[in-house]
């Protein structure tokens, strides 16, 4: 799946072995314009990562310069009110992991 984010066109991909070879629920590359996401996760974790990278993607691009604790910080309040008010759902963007695994 792609996703635009600040007039850059991201490739969102999935991978099961994220975590354990990298340490990481997702990661962002603002180079390749790819996000990845650990899929071998709840879906709720998948939701929260692709939140926090999408912060990842603003604080790249946007050179904000953000701290990686304000990140997390950021992800997690913003998911919370997603999930909690039932404004978001990334069944499609996650439903597609299995046709677009690295
Ligand atoms: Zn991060």
């Amino acid at each position: 799946m792609k996703l635009k984010i600040l007039g850059h066109e991201y490739e969102i991909k999935f991978d099961p072995k994220l975590d354990k070879e990298h340490g990481a629920f997702g990661t962002h590359c603002g180079g390749t314009l790819t996000i990845l996401i650990d899929n071998s996760f709840p879906q709720s974790h998948q939701e929260e990562s692709l939140i926090h990278e999408f912060i990842e993607a603003i604080n790249f691009n946007l050179g904000l310069k953000l701290e990686h604790q304000q990140i997390i910080a950021l992800s997690s309040g913003l998911f919370q009110i997603f999930k909690d008010n039932n404004l978001i759902n990334f069944k499609e963007v996650i439903k597609d992991a299995t046709q677009n695994s690295r």
